[in-house]
């Protein structure tokens, strides 16, 4: 395992634990089947109960809601180690836990914490996140999803649209406006009368993960599925927060198993009588992308330090998430030439983690929003309406 600074020596001793296992289970449960399932673009579904076994569903949940109450370090660890296996399994993973339980937990009654949370946490239950619209991707604050009211009745119509986990999903947490025009976030499930999750298919990027459409033709919504704290973009985006946290770790775990490959096919590929890992360029590429995981890693675990300690800013979760999954796309492509011919083959993972990253790098604020974020922290100015 990369660890070229020794961070493990700065990990707890359950921190250590949670990645051991995880690492285990990515290399005999995700890696051996991953390609095929990303070759079929299918979702390998029987994977979700398995993460709730694992404990990793709901990391950061509370034991009470049937989550394993671990730290920050711990999730942004099980992300890493996940995403080693494949960047789709990894979303999966963050929207089930920064996405769907933790909203639940932090916004929902308690009624609907005990509704949802366990069966979330078992993996038993499927959540989706909708917050992208087809004309509000970038801008969700433009969302045109709105409930209003009929007859003392509330009644949702609109669309989301790229939404992981969404054809399969049991449960969605859902954006919309309410009757007062504001924002909040929304229970649904599968079954509701105008509700329905089409598929979106011809992805090149993501093919192990399910993605979809959530479509709301006058949804008759409960009063008791609106989740009475989370009001405003704002709640949103905490949410995003969370996820983003996860990502910027997770993306250290694709890059860490392009440079590995890397360096074990550098060893073995003789050309000119020589392996190539002895040629200077070969090195240099190695050297680089050893150097650019390390700081990587150095950034993530000091964000997860200030995580636990409920100090991580927004904008500390932007400069992670935007400069380790940039990171991780150049180590991505440097391990793909070293690869040469082989770099393109489902026999190794680099070009499926290469075409994954392409949507890590756009999803959860694309590059240049999180750029965006950081210069409106430097400067108090946003640049986003230009
Ligand atoms: P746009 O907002 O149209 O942006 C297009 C380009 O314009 C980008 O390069 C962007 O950086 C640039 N741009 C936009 N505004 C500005 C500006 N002010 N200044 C400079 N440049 C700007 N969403 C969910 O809600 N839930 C999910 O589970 C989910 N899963 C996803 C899974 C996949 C595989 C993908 C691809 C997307 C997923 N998304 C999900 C949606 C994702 O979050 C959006 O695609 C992303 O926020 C960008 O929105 P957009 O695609 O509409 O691009």
């Amino acid at each position: 395992m990369t660890d070229f600074f020794n961070i493990d020596e700065l990990l707890s001793k359950e921190n250590r634990l949670i990645r051991e296992s995880v690492a285990e289970f990515t290399d005999t449960e995700i890696k051996p089947i991953i390609d095929s399932y990303a070759q079929r673009a299918a979702f390998p579904a029987y994977l979700v109960p398995r993460f709730g076994e694992l404990g990793i569903l709901g990391v950061t949940l509370p034991d009470q809601y049937g989550g394993t109450g671990a730290d920050y370090i711990s999730y942004g660890l099980v992300c890493q180690e996940i995403e080693r296996g494949d960047s789709g399994m990894r979303s999966t993973l963050s929207v089930q836990n920064s996405l769907v339980i933790w909203p639940i937990y932090t916004f929902g009654t308690e009624a609907q914490k005990e509704k949802y949370l366990p069966k979330l946490a078992s993996g038993e239950y499927l959540g989706c996140f909708g917050l992208t619209e087809p004309d509000h991707g970038s801008n969700p604050a433009g969302m045109q999803s709105r409930l209003i009211e009929t007859e003392g009745d509330l009644i949702l119509n609109g669309s989301k649209t790229w939404i992981s986990n969404a054809p399969l999903a049991d449960v969605a947490v859902v954006w919309a406006r309410n009757p007062a025009g504001r924002v909040q976030g929304i229970i649904l499930e599968r079954g509701m009368e105008g509700f329905t999750t089409p598929v979106i298919a011809n992805k090149w990027s993501l093919r192990a993960s399910a993605t979809g459409e959530l479509v709301f033709d006058n949804v008759k919504v409960p009063e008791e599925n609106l989740l009475p704290d989370a009001l405003g973009v704002g709640a949103a985006l905490q949410c995003l927060d969370n996820a983003r946290y996860g990502i910027a770790w997770g993306a250290i775990g694709a890059a860490i198993d392009c440079y590995e490959t890397a360096v074990e096919y550098a060893a073995q590929r003789i050309q000119f009588d020589k392996p190539i890992a002895a040629f200077q360029l070969t090195q240099k590429k190695l050297a680089e992308m050893l150097t650019e995981i390390t700081k990587a890693q150095l950034v993530v675990w000091r964000l997860g330090v200030l995580k636990n300690e409920g100090r991580a800013t927004s904008a500390q979760i932007s400069l992670a998430k935007r400069s380790n999954v940039a990171m991780a796309l150049n180590v991505a492509r440097e391990a793909r030439q070293i690869l040469g011919g082989n770099g393109i083959s489902g026999d190794y993972p680099i070009m499926r983690h290469l075409m994954n990253l392409e949507s890590v790098v756009t999803y959860e604020g694309t590059h240049d929003i999180h750029l965006l974020i950081l210069g409106a922290e430097i400067t108090g100015i946003p640049a986003f309406k230009g």
